[in-house]
């Protein structure tokens, strides 16, 4: 791949048009570059591992919308099934033989949820799944962990107080001190810490809702230890446990980070690949906690537009995929070649880089320490990811723009491609790390 001063004209003119109808412009604020160099890249085009932009430019795309495309762009299986669906109408707002059949396909197939309702959302399913909880429970505080995100719900949006504040601030504005109030704050990693607040408030808390891979804030990997000390707990003080595997889900395989670590959370949510690049969320759980959920029970959630049929489609497609022989371990033998190709340069030049990794999920981090908290991460070391990000996007390679996000591996991306990637992800850091 040859170095080359890619023009954005195209996607900068764009923007400022887009800046006259969408608050800066865009839809979700990570979107608008602020972190990065230039304007953001308007997408026309994804086929496989590579998107297109407006200018012309074409990259190995590392982001995959944030991960739902672990298939990557386009793939023929998820387009068909899709067009199929659309065929037929778009929705109903009825039960359908769409969502029937992920079902079927998936609870068989997936030890730690007996039950599921869809949603349109991550976020729409981390906010039902706290109601489930409240409800199950008759309790309403919620523990969640600094460094772990989970959409942009109300009582989530929160986070630890500096030095004696006891309660959380939030993290937006238009979140009611209330609210905030019922949402309590700790560090990741610490078992003192939750088991503490357990015994002193356990009585108040409906549940503990954890990223158990953490991916949002950089990609903070627990110790398995942690997570069953966490589990262990849970149960000794009658909480429930949320696994948020909006991201994991999925993607660390097929029954996620609970599979992946053998752990059996209480309820689990869901995003992101269930969707196969439509809008989904899910929450599941036992039969037992979902037969709380309306009309079954008396905790209400409803969507117009739940377990749309194209949706669906997209999403059945996907999994029909990811239960093909071998995936999980070729995305996972590929992820490891590629991060420690890349490793290795790091190493040979003494740059201060790691790239922490799990199955096909990556981050670059400006650390030879292993990262495990947020508070580890040094913001001023994020001035590397902006020359970074540039000068990878010189030599054709898109990474979500910020150095807190992760970059993710899809089954389209090819021996060869992440040959390419990782030769140009060494010669971008060689830039980066001299600046
Ligand atoms: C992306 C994400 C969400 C939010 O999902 P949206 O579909 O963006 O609302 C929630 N939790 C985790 C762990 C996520 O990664």
């Amino acid at each position: 791949m040859e170095d080359r001063n890619i023009s954005r004209r195209q996607s900068a003119a764009l923007f400022e048009e887009a800046k006259q109808y969408f608050p800066g412009g865009v839809h979700s604020p990570v979107r608008a570059f602020k972190s990065v160099i230039g304007p953001p890249l308007f997408i026309r085009r994804g086929e496989g591992c590579r998107i297109t932009d407006v200018d012309g430019n074409r990259y190995l795309d590392f982001c995959c919308s944030w991960g739902p495309l672990i298939l990557g762009h386009g793939h023929p299986r998820v387009k068909k099934m899709i067009l199929e669906a659309v065929e037929s109408g778009t929705t109903f707002g009825t039960p359908s033989e769409w969502d029937l059949q992920v079902g079927r396909l998936l609870l068989p197939r997936h030890r730690f949820i007996e039950k599921i309702r869809f949603v349109s959302s991550g976020t729409e399913a981390v906010m039902s799944a706290l109601r489930l909880a409240r409800g199950v429970t008759g309790k309403s505080k919620v523990v969640k962990f600094e460094g772990c995100y989970h959409g942009h719900v109300d009582s989530l949006m929160v986070k630890a107080g500096s030095g004696l504040v006891t309660f959380g601030v939030s993290t937006s504005a238009g979140i009611p001190e209330a609210f905030v109030r019922e949402t309590l704050v700790l560090p990741l990693g610490d078992v003192e810490a939750l088991e503490t607040m357990l015994q002193t408030q356990g009585h108040d808390i409906a549940c503990v809702i954890i990223e158990p891979v953490p991916a949002n804030n950089g990609l903070l990997l627990q110790d398995k230890a942690y997570l069953e000390a966490v589990r262990r707990l849970c149960t000794q003080y009658n909480v429930l446990l949320i696994f948020d595997e909006v991201i994991s889900g999925f993607r660390v395989g097929f029954e996620g980070a609970a599979g992946y670590y053998d752990i059996r959370p209480d309820i689990v949510t869901y995003g992101k690949i269930i969707g196969g690049g439509m809008p989904v969320g899910a929450y599941g759980a036992s039969v037992a906690i979902m037969g709380n959920v309306a009309p079954e029970g008396p905790v209400y959630q409803a969507g117009t537009l739940s377990a749309n049929p194209v949706a669906m489609a997209a999403g059945l497609a996907t999994l029909e995929e990811l239960l093909e022989p071998g995936v999980y371990a070729s995305l996972e033998r590929k992820t490891e070649k590629f991060t420690s190709f890349v490793q290795a340069h790091c190493d040979a030049h003494g740059y201060e880089v790691s790239l922490p990794h799990i199955a096909s999920i990556f981050w670059i981090a400006f650390s030879r320490e292993r990262i495990q908290r947020a508070d580890q991460i040094d913001a001023g070391k994020m001035e590397f990811f902006k020359t970074l990000h540039f000068e990878l996007l010189q030599r054709g390679v898109y990474l979500g723009p910020s150095g807190y996000e992760v970059g993710f591996i899809s089954t389209a991306h090819g021996e060869n491609e992440l040959d390419q990637a990782a030769d140009a992800l060494c010669r971008a850091l060689d830039v980066a790390m001299s600046s």
